[in-house]
């Protein structure tokens, strides 16, 4: 795995076209494109890892699978009645389909749905809610130094007004159960999670092995929990890039505007990738190229036979 992963970041860190950053989140903006970074953690507890697998990146919207986890945990498949689990098609930040929907989000990855599922979690302050989601990450990861970019969280704030519209729009349709400013401040602090790659693939390990995380024997969530957690990740966790990503990939996979990616190989491995160029749709342009190229040297797509 050393030699395959050693050979994926020198071929990355050489290609001319890296995609481009975000910009649209000031501080995403100044980060260097020439990094890249890919952890594989398999279950028996070893985690090998090539590039700069040391440095903390914004995890962005793979926060999502976290907090979808938490939710789940907290209200069971009553979630459901919050958030769909459909594909969009759309942008990650799009309104559109809202309107037609009667304002329930599509499916918990897209931005309304990630929203939605932050007013479903909070319960009192959301100082404490923040602190519950930073500890439920920490865990998942075995790593208690994990902490939230404040810089970050405040330039999405400042840049925030397609957010503020989405989940404005579904609290005039009477969804919402806290105040929409506090709702946001928690969704824009946790998708401002900073993570090295090392800690992104041992945070998703439970999705590979059943629902338990091997590093602390502890099950997060039933086997059942677990591959539907995962099936919404193939579906939807590349927003309206899900179908290229299941084509050239064939992982479960979610992404975020910081170019990262955490993929889940069930039963196989948890893989994180970061690279924070970005395709045009808004995932790593060079991250998903990565694990289009590790799935054909191991196999491990779910696809393949
Ligand atoms: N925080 C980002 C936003 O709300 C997350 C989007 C993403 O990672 N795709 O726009």
């Amino acid at each position: 795995m050393q030699d395959i992963i050693d050979e994926i970041a020198s071929q990355m860190l050489s290609r001319a076209d890296k995609g481009k950053v975000a910009t649209y989140i000031p501080q995403l903006a100044r980060v260097n494109l020439e990094q890249f970074a890919i952890s594989v953690a398999t279950p028996d507890g070893q985690v090998v890892s090539a590039g700069c697998a040391d440095t903390l990146f914004s995890i962005q919207s793979v926060s999502k699978v976290f907090t979808l986890t938490l939710a789940l945990g907290k209200l069971g498949e009553n979630l459901w009645h919050r958030v769909g689990r459909e594909p969009s098609g759309d942008p990650f930040n799009s309104i559109v389909q809202l309107e037609h929907e009667q304002g329930k989000p599509r499916n918990p990855f897209i931005n309304a749905g990630a929203i939605a599922i932050a007013d479903a979690i909070m319960q009192g302050q959301a100082k404490e809610t923040l602190a519950e989601i930073l500890q439920f990450v920490r865990f998942l990861a075995n790593d208690n130094t994990i902490a939230i970019d404040e810089r970050v969280a405040r330039s999405e704030l400042e840049t925030g007004d397609r957010n503020a519209s989405l989940a404005h729009f579904m609290a005039s349709f009477g969804h919402f159960h806290n105040p929409v400013d506090a709702v946001l401040g928690i969704y824009f602090h946790h998708c401002s999670i900073a993570m090295n790659t090392q800690q992104l693939a041992t945070a998703g390990l439970f999705l590979a092995n059943q629902g338990i995380n091997p590093h602390t024997g502890y099950a997060v969530v039933s086997p059942r929990r677990a591959k539907r957690i995962n099936a919404l990740m193939m579906t939807c966790g590349h927003y309206d890039g899900s179908g290229e990503f299941a084509f050239r990939v064939g992982l479960p996979g979610k992404s975020g505007v910081g170019g990262g990616i955490l993929a889940i190989a069930p039963g196989k491995a948890s893989i994180a990738v970061w690279s924070p160029g970005l395709d045009p749709i808004g995932n790593s342009k060079l991250g998903t190229e990565a694990l289009e190229r590790l799935t054909h040297k191991t196999g491990w797509s779910v696809f393949a036979g």
